[in-house]
């Protein structure tokens, strides 16, 4: 049995790639000196791979940017546009990443889209009619022979023709117009790399982890049948990952391939469908080591499991790319009875050569290691959260009366206008604020020190609104540095690496926070700020909270308890903290479920058995002990929920705002149709862009929403948060909503 990864972060150990790439766009180093750069870094990461004793390594699995981006850009799969930039081809390919202003033109950036159910995201490739499909990069073949020189011999890596013609944008073309020309593509690179040396290439086809039917079924035999005529002696490995391949799997046995890689984490069918048969001569990649997560592995479960395939030819492997985890544990400084517990990218390495050894019966002392880190206790259960959640019941998770009823309390106890204005909660994070908040936590200025500073922003941003007459106001979150860091930090059961960064996209990482242990709330969190706020005005503030869901998707979670768990008991903390805001006089708390739609899973078929259907109710669980007076809104950054519309109506919020501006409102027929119960706040202008948008430009887009939703039911606010914005524009934009909103209410 030999041992191979899927691929390895390629930012480095402490996000260099990151800074130069940086350094480069901002034109303080030449593209020499970038591409030297990533050369070496390359080298030192296939050095590091073949030094851990990983037997086959990816190579073209680094990327500038994106490597969907990379696979587009080798293909000519290109805007014309892009084409006839003067630039240098480094130029542009990031011209595509991040769109070009400057003297040789003006050219927007690619889509970007959320890969798969994971935090990384790609950019979207476009086909029209004039794309003309034919190999004119050379970074995969480059990068074959980088390694080469060095004495490796690595297997490419590139996306497969299907999950590409999946992922990408047609338009006014079929994605089958283009089957011919890019199986031919992709034989000319199987052609040349066979050329220079290469035995393998690896063909990354995740999508095949979907529902798998009808066309796309007919699609993907199509193009395995055409491309696999003629390998020039390659051999292939169609590698999937994120799920198991049920739909194709006896298709996938059958091709002519050489190898198949399949996730045995998050694939729940994976071990079942090869216990059903797998071929002798083909090679089994067996993602055993988790990609995704950050725990180490459990090599008694590994073990049982490759034993129990009765497969002929086995490669040890990683669930999906190394990627989505941070570089090295090496780095952190958690004790080492915690350090013990986690394995990122260089660490699970180690774990799959220790595997390997236990298998061929060597390196006992890494299998007495092993056994010992999980026989005993990781953490002390916390028996209160234990027993309440226990002890829930339907009641837990029903609030009381029903929303006709609480809509009817509301109105009297409110006393709002008809199309009330409010924004989503923050305000412009300038470099004052973050600067500020971090001389705070290396204790450079005092605690008083630091509370005259926030509660300042605070005063001076409620004046502002109450002047331009903004009828419910928000303390404007200067306190926070994230959605999910904030309330983890006042959160029992949670870690914080110092290093753990994990790529976004291009050049912007992540640090998810990690759940260790019970999760409970060990003191207020949002209680202080959003009084203090109140106590300023006399209108109503809102109170601001993140909800269960989102926290715990934007962490690590454990694996000793299930998902469901961990977010019941997130649900509970939070649950206190609104009951808390609620003692402390906020009469409306919004709980923010941006990441909610995002873990959809990837099947359909899934999607309430595996996510919903404990999801909705986990939020519900948050708000369903409060006053029917008390009024819940919540938040969502997409508008893409059409197809769960019942699911977000069964949260039972009694308002939700979310992003509509840039999909032309079309979320709204939807809702209209099906009778959507609750108040709605569709964004009126778009914030991800510093565009301020006149007045009239927001009074039509008022009278469009009012054209779909009754006059009764409509909020006027802002697509979003306004932190990522400057304080003009967002002054500005902000003004002309409550403008809008007032000529538009007079009109009624
Ligand atoms: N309340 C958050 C904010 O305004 C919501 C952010 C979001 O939905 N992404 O920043
Ligand atoms: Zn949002």
């Amino acid at each position: 049995m030999t041992t191979s990864i899927i691929g390895f972060p390629r930012i480095g150990e402490k996000r260099e790639l990151k800074f130069k790439t940086e350094k480069y766009f901002r034109k303080e180093i030449s593209e020499q000196e970038l591409k030297d750069f990533a050369k070496e870094l390359r080298l030192k990461h296939w050095r590091l791979i073949k030094d851990a004793g990983i037997d086959t390594i990816p190579s073209n699995d680094f990327s500038f940017f994106d490597t969907t981006l990379d696979t587009a850009f080798l293909f000519n799969i290109i805007p014309e546009a892009n084409k006839n930039l003067k630039l240098s081809q480094l130029d542009r390919y990031f011209a595509l990443a991040r769109g070009y202003q400057g003297e040789k033109g003006d050219i927007k950036a690619l889509p970007m889209k959320k890969w798969f159910n994971t935090n990384y995201h790609y950019l979207v490739p476009q086909f029209s009619k004039t794309t003309d499909i034919k190999l004119t990069d050379t970074k995969i073949f480059d990068e074959f022979d980088e390694a080469k020189k060095i004495g490796i011999k690595t297997r490419p890596v590139i996306v497969g023709p299907f999950t590409l013609l999946s992922l990408s944008e047609f338009h006014d073309t079929n994605r089958e117009d283009f089957v011919d020309d890019l199986i031919s593509a992709y034989q000319e690179v199987f052609e040349k790399l066979a050329a220079e040396g290469a035995e393998w290439i690896q063909l990354d086809e995740p999508e095949l982890v979907k529902d798998v039917v009808g066309n796309d079924k007919q699609l993907f035999k199509q193009i395995y049948k055409k491309l696999l005529k003629s390998k020039f002696g390659l051999k292939i490995l169609i590698q999937t990952y994120f799920g198991d391949v049920r739909d194709v799997y006896n298709d996938l046995i059958e091709l002519p391939v050489e190898g198949i890689g399949l996730d045995f984490i998050e694939g729940r069918k994976t071990k079942e469908l090869v216990q059903s048969g797998f071929p002798d001569d083909k090679i089994l990649f067996a993602g055993i080591v988790n990609g995704k997560n950050i725990w180490r592995n459990h090599y008694q479960h590994s073990l049982e499991l490759i034993q129990s395939l009765s497969v002929k030819n086995i490669v040890l492997s990683t669930s999906c790319s190394l990627l989505h985890v941070p570089f090295t544990i090496e780095n952190e400084e958690f004790s080492d009875e915690i350090k013990n517990h986690f394995a990122f990218a260089k660490e699970k390495l180690s774990e799959l050569v220790e595997i390997q050894a236990i298998l061929s019966g060597q390196d006992t002392v890494a299998e007495a290691q092993n056994i010992a880190l999980f026989e005993k206790d990781r953490v002390i259960p916390n028996i209160k959260v234990a027993e309440r959640i226990k002890n829930l019941n339907v009641d837990s998770f029903t609030r009381k009366p029903s929303l006709e009823k609480r809509a009817q309390i509301q109105k009297e106890e409110f006393n709002l206008p008809l199309l009330p204005t409010t924004t989503i909660g923050s305000f412009p994070q300038t470099r004052e604020v973050k600067k500020t908040r971090s001389k705070f936590r290396h204790h450079e200025i005092s605690q008083d020190e630091y509370d005259k500073f926030i509660a300042g922003h605070i005063d001076e941003w409620l004046k502002w609104q109450e002047d331009i007459g903004l009828d419910i106001l928000v303390h404007g979150e200067f306190e926070r540095n994230d959605m999910v860091e904030y309330f983890g930090q006042n959160l029992s059961g949670y870690l914080f690496s110092k290093n753990g960064w994990v790529q976004s996209y291009g050049t912007r990482g992540v640090k998810p926070p990690i759940i260790w242990g019970d999760v409970a709330r060990t003191r207020p969190i949002t209680v202080k700020w959003s009084k203090y706020a109140q106590s300023k005005t006399k209108k109503i503030v809102k109170g601001m909270l993140t909800g269960p869901v989102t926290i715990l998707n934007w962490s690590f979670p454990r694996e000793d308890i299930s998902i469901k768990e961990s977010t019941l008991q997130i649900a509970l903390a939070i649950q206190e903290e609104v009951l808390d805001l609620e003692a402390n006089g906020i009469k409306i708390i919004q709980i923010d479920e941006a990441a909610l739609r995002e873990k959809l899973p990837l099947r359909k078929t899934d999607w309430y058995s595996e996510y919903l259907d404990w999801a909705i109710p986990a939020f519900r669980l948050v708000h369903s002990q409060v006053k029917p007076e008390t009024q819940i809104h919540t938040h969502m950054c997409y508008s893409e929920f059409t197809d769960i519309i019942p699911a977000i109506e069964s949260m039972d919020a009694d308002v939700i705002s979310f992003e509509a501006s840039r999909s032309n409102l079309e979320i709204l027929d939807e809702l209209q149709k099906q009778h959507f119960k609750l108040q709605v706040g569709p964004g009126v202008y778009d914030i991800h862009s510093p565009r301020i948008p006149s007045v009239d430009e927001i009074t039509n887009t008022i009278h469009a929403i009012l054209s779909k939703v009754p006059k009764e039911k409509v909020w006027i606010n802002p697509d979003c948060g306004l932190k990522t914005r400057g304080i003009t524009e967002a002054k500005a934009s902000v003004e002309n909503l409550t403008t809008a909103a007032k000529d538009v209410r007079k009109e009624l």
